[in-house]
């Protein structure tokens, strides 16, 4: 990685990661949007603003197991006439000689003003007595105190988590807008790679980043489409490369998008009438890494180092998945302390693993061990990855760098 690096002397095509991100970002056309039911929504990115229909909750209800009473001084005997449940009401209201037994989430009953827990009562022979004073609206929850009838309650751009599916649901949906999930077909190539499980001969690997990319793009809200390992071979590379372009909305190659004399997939996306938008990134690892267009399709060319292939897919191909949908495509960058010294690199950023641990001043990043860009394990325990500035001789420890969570 030295040696290769001190070769980019020459090299003045190297853009940085902020510009390379510009430049994917100012590609995306968002997707198409699509009415999904409420019940697989999960994940999904909201295209539309969601209203509640009526009020949550939808009457004053009780927010104790307890007794409905006119609020009063302690002290009081009042008798018992009737029972609120949650889901069927009293059918009688009350006067402040009176009360009524409530279930938390059942409706106060009419003339009711507090409702007084179980523990400060004591009840004998069909008369209450309260133990304590209540003022009135103690207890009560009253209509729509947590979502308003036409009130905005979710906002477009925001990824459908459980607790807004159930917001959704409680608003009186029963589908929701979305944009549609992009399709991205995920290829890897290279003359080595076996399929998952298979007997290795000499110098034979599994396809393992067939499975992290697509475990990223489902991750990333998209639908990942999978095929066998592309040999390294441009008639091969060129057609695989064609055929994951019709079936999809991007396209993510990994492996032979660098120099090497088998390295066949730049020309293979030229084959498929696929733009160039930049190819190398001033970034350890991931330096190689290609993007271009066609259309409003995306292709992404990720080195073959499965690292490398991790940290551009978080740093490029997650934004622009993210984008597609209509999401924020890139999260806020927060900072943390060197737990130890790094070695700068003279001409690229260098993106490493990092785990989190938090301090009274603030967050401490400590490498999750080895960095080559073959070593997937360094990616095992990480919390985000730590952004070290290129230059000459190291970064200290204690100094502050840019971190973002993975
Ligand atoms: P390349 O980018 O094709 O030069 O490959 C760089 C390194 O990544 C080589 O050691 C490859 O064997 C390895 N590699 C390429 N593709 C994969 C893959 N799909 N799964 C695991 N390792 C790979
Ligand atoms: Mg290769």
């Amino acid at each position: 990685m030295r040696r290769c690096a001190v070769r980019i002397s020459g090299m003045t095509d190297l853009i940085s990661i902020a510009e390379a991100r510009l430049r994917v970002l100012g590609e995306i056309q968002p997707l198409p949007t699509e009415a999904v039911d409420i019940t697989s929504a999960l994940g999904r990115v909201l295209a539309e603003d969601v209203v509640a229909v009526g009020d949550v909750p939808p009457f004053a209800s009780s927010a104790m197991d307890g007794f409905a009473v006119v609020a009063g001084p302690a002290g009081r005997r009042l008798e018992i006439i009737d029972e609120s449940r949650a889901g069927s009401p009293a059918r009688r209201g009350l006067d402040d000689r009176q009360a009524i037994r409530v279930s938390t989430g059942a409706v106060v009953p009419q003339g009711a003003t507090a409702v007084i827990r179980v523990e400060d009562t004591k009840e004998a022979a069909g008369v209450v007595t309260i133990a304590t004073a209540s003022a009135p609206g103690q207890n009560i929850r009253s209509a729509g105190d947590d979502l308003v009838a036409g009130g905005q309650v979710l906002d477009l751009g925001l990824t459908l988590g459980p607790s807004a599916l159930g917001i959704a649901v409680s608003a009186g949906r029963t589908t929701v807008t979305c944009a549609q999930r992009p399709r991205v077909a995920v290829l890897a190539t290279g003359d080595e790679l076996m399929p998952v499980g298979a007997r290795l001969a000499a110098g034979q690997i599994h396809n393992s980043n067939a499975v992290v990319l697509a475990g990223l793009v489902e991750q990333s809200g998209a639908k990942a489409i999978t095929s066998d390992p592309v040999a390294d071979d441009q008639t091969a590379t060129s057609a695989a490369i064609k055929a994951a372009l019709s079936a999809a909305d991007v396209v993510v190659v990994t492996g032979g998008v660098s120099v090497g004399p088998h390295d066949h997939v730049k020309a293979g996306f030229a084959a498929a009438g696929i733009q160039e938008r930049f190819w190398r990134v001033a970034l350890r690892p991931g330096k190689p890494i290609w993007f271009g267009t066609h259309g409003s399709k995306l292709a992404f060319g990720l080195p073959g180092n499965p690292v490398s292939a991790v940290v551009c897919f978080h740093l490029f191909v997650r934004p622009a998945l993210l984008a597609l949908q209509g999401a924020s495509p890139i999260s806020p960058r927060l900072s943390a302390r060197l737990a130890s010294p790094v070695k700068l690199n003279p001409t690229r950023e260098q993106a490493l693993r990092v785990c989190l641990r938090w301090e009274s001043d603030g967050a401490v990043a400590e490498l999750t061990g080895p960095q080559g860009s073959h070593q997937l394990s360094s990616m095992l325990s990480a919390d985000a990855l730590a952004f070290i500035p290129s230059g000459e001789g190291e970064a200290d420890v204690g100094q502050l760098v840019d971190i973002e969570l993975l």
